[in-house]
């Protein structure tokens, strides 16, 4: 299955059993992106979680 990147627009591909909540990365512009909804396919951008910023 694939869905387009809602930043660039690119077909990122999820595999044939994606999951909600699943994290890919946009092969184009590396976003990650969370399966939001499965019926249709449908991707967000995925919030920054607690990530080490290093500051
Ligand atoms: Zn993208």
């Amino acid at each position: 299955m694939a869905s387009s990147c809602p930043e660039c627009g690119a077909n990122v591909g999820v595999g044939n059993k994606p999951m909600a909540g699943e994290i890919v990365q946009c092969p184009d512009c590396g976003t990650e992106l969370e399966v939001k909804n499965l019926q249709p396919l449908e991707l967000a951008v995925a919030p920054a979680e607690e990530e080490d910023w290093g500051e």
